[in-house]
């Protein structure tokens, strides 16, 4: 297990495409990163759930050094697996200031349980090794061990679920300030910034403006306003970016904890 978890490091997951050009989560945390971000496939079209089955959990999982790869999953561990990454994923919403869902949280703990790991102390420094029972149970032990360092040494807080609509998406907020709010400001930034608009001006307008008005005025000064803490992402954004439509906050509903 110790030649597992040594392998388990971030230089691997650097190439992983990020919308907006970012770079992943420093060292490991852009494992947990890439695991919460399985519910978007951004390398292919429609960009689908990557754990569909136990299979493809198995497959994902042992091509991240996390499990062994003849182990054998069921459906029971893809359900206790999602779980946990939604948990996450809930935690990861109120890294960005939004609402924390308990429940999403209650079902990580619940997931989390037998998930265990002994620490050794050594000169460089304390190392979090899977003792657990099953290779699901290793697995998620390693993740846990990941997030757990990334809450002491701080960088978990900058680990941030963009709130677009329909988005989720994981993204590591490497801004000064820690400002950043989404997971690209030409994608989801500029998509709410737009609806906001609108319904501003909806309101102030009454019973709300004919919907061919908005359309007409999507992506107009509404999706420019404000929000200047953000404008560093957007030079960011501006390298690799994919089309809007591509994108995870696209097609993909959030999942439901
Ligand atoms: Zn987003």
């Amino acid at each position: 297990m110790n030649a597992t978890v040594a392998r388990v490091t971030g230089e691997t997951l650097l190439d992983a495409p990020q919308p907006g050009g970012r770079r992943p989560a420093p060292g490991r945390l852009a494992l947990v990163q890439a695991f919460v971000n399985t519910h978007y496939d951004l390398a292919t079209d429609g960009g689908g759930e990557l754990l569909g089955d136990p299979k493809a959990l198995g497959a994902w999982m042992s091509a991240h050094a996390l499990i062994a790869p003849d182990a054998r999953l069921d459906a029971q561990d893809l359900e206790r697996a999602l779980a946990f990454r939604e948990g996450l994923r809930a935690l990861a919403f109120s890294n960005n200031d939004e609402p924390l869902d308990e429940a999403a949280v209650e079902a990580l703990a619940a997931a989390s349980a037998g998930a265990a790991t002994e620490i050794r102390i050594a000169p460089e420094g304390p190392r979090f090794v899977p003792s657990a029972e099953s290779a699901l149970d290793a697995g998620l032990a390693a993740l846990l061990a990941i997030t757990a360092t990334a809450m002491i040494d701080g960088t978990w807080p900058r680990l941030k679920a963009c709130p677009g609509r329909h988005c989720g998406w994981a993204f590591y907020d490497h801004s000064r300030n820690q400002s950043a709010r989404w997971c690209s400001m030409q994608i989801c930034g500029d998509r709410e910034k737009a609806r906001s608009y609108y319904r501003r001006r909806s309101e102030r307008l009454g019973a709300g403006a004919p919907v061919g008005d908005r359309e007409h005025e999507r992506g107009d000064q509404g999706a420019r306003r404000g929000e200047r803490e953000d404008e560093g992402e957007h030079r960011l954004s501006l390298r690799g970016e994919v089309d809007a439509d591509d994108h995870p906050a696209a097609r993909r509903p959030r999942p439901s904890g």
